[in-house]
């Protein structure tokens, strides 16, 4: 299984891989299971704090990661209890595709399990064997080829990237070919590339990076997607594709601390990056923002008033555990008593919905998480929700517009809020 909720366990390399090796991965039985994973299942209590705290399953989608581990204990029970045939646990419908792709990966099963179980990871594993076999519908499929043909998942043609790469040139933005020495690769991601609102994060990140005085640069046309929405669809080749020819980027440019505003690239550069021999220091934004605001290196001209909330984005927060760093950062940005957190936060934080490149294809729900959450930080009474992640920005900016909220809450990125404060 996993080492953490946010490392996929590595089941080959695919540059050590003989051409005519043939590869098995995830599992469609239960006797593929590991007797650790097997032990696991049967440790469930049933008590079904994951299904409290799963979004999914809030959103009315089939998925509720109890029933999961439940069904997959219980045809462990027939296979080695009754001695009966193992099944094909998708074939057979014990468990439903759109509960295998309704996870997120959010990791609030892992968080609430007394047990140590980690449901979510079943399902990742079950995805393996499905994108293994090409079980895959269009917009899945769709995403993947996008990947293959021009490293993004949106299908968009670097060039429509060149514009918003000559605005952060004439920002003074360098390459790091023109600064081989920079401190830090600023690393821009696929969503911040190509999406015209993500785009104001990195503006907001270089102004914060130039008042600071940091040294830093970007890749232009050498960066791409970093594998994280294949890895996560269960395709691990395409991951490692990518993930091993931005090492090789990365180690031709002596690469050594990379900056994300990110969470899902952080989290997949952080932990599943080194499995590849891709070893660097990779910091969030809120890590380096608190750290210019604490040493005094970055300095705010002015404090913000009005109410604003926090989202703790699930790959940042629950993952990694920085929690902490971004609260410091609204706390120097705006006037006292102006922050009202949310009744789930911190670790304890509801998914957006997006992750676990679920933002890529749709599954039967009754609700959105995004709309669900959304209402939490309306309940604040805040008049900004601030986010950490580009892809919660998104998936909120949609279900503002969803819940005609548009007037009522402003999302922001973090680094939007403090660069206004400079
Ligand atoms: S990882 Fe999140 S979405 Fe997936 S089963 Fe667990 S709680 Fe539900
Ligand atoms: S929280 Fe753990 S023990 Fe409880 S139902 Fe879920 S998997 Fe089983």
């Amino acid at each position: 299984m996993q080492a953490s909720p946010g490392k996929m366990r590595t089941p080959f390399k695919l540059d050590e891989l003989e051409p005519t090796a043939e590869i098995t991965i995830g599992f469609k039985q239960v006797t593929e299971l590991s007797w650790r994973q097997k032990l696991s299942l049967d440790a469930c209590t049933d008590c079904g704090r994951c299904e409290v705290s799963c979004p999914a399953f809030a959103a009315g989608t089939p998925l509720s990661p109890r029933m999961v581990v439940q069904k997959l204990k219980g045809e462990l029970w027939r296979v080695y209890g009754r001695g009966e045939e193992a099944k094909d646990v998708v074939a057979s419908g014990l468990i439903e595709e759109d509960e295998v792709w309704a996870c997120t990966t959010c990791a609030a099963c892992v968080e609430a399990c007394p047990v140590l179980i980690s449901p979510f990871e079943y399902l990742l594993e079950i995805r393996r064997a499905l994108t293994l076999e090409g079980r895959l519908d269009r917009r899945k499929s769709g995403m993947l080829t996008n990947l293959s043909r021009v490293f993004n998942p949106y299908g968009l043609s670097p060039a429509e990237r060149e514009s918003f790469l000559r605005e952060l040139r004439e920002m003074g933005v360098k390459l790091v070919s023109e600064n081989p020495g920079a401190e830090y690769l600023y690393w821009i991601g696929c969503a911040s590339h190509y999406d015209a609102r993500s785009r104001e994060i990195v503006k907001s990140m270089v102004k914060i990076l130039q008042a600071a005085g940091i040294s830093f640069a970007i890749l232009g046309d050498e960066e791409l997607c970093t594998g994280d929405p294949a890895r996560r669809m269960g395709e691990e080749g395409r991951y490692q594709e990518l993930a091993l020819t931005n090492i090789e980027t990365f180690n031709r440019h002596n690469i050594r601390k990379i900056l994300v505003h990110c969470p899902h690239c952080f989290n997949t550069f952080k932990n599943e990056y080194p499995d590849l021999g891709g070893r660097y220091e990779v910091v969030h934004h809120t890590q380096l923002i608190g750290e210019l605001l604490r040493t005094g290196r970055l300095k705010l001209r002015k404090k913000l008033g009005g109410k604003l909330t926090l989202h703790d984005s699930c790959y940042l927060g629950r993952v990694n555990g920085i929690v902490e760093e971004p609260r410091d950062i609204i706390g120097e940005a705006v006037e006292t008593g102006s922050f009202v957190e949310m009744k789930r936060n911190r670790r304890n934080s509801f998914c957006c919905g997006a992750g676990g490149a679920n933002y890529w294809y749709e599954v039967k729900r009754r609700d959105r998480e995004s709309v669900l959450r959304l209402n939490e930080a309306l309940e604040t009474g805040a008049g900004t929700m601030v986010v950490e992640c580009p892809y919660c920005m998104q998936m909120f900016g949609d279900a503002a517009r969803i819940a005609d909220a548009e007037d009522k809450i402003k999302i922001r990125d973090i680094a939007e809020v403090v660069a206004e404060c400079i």
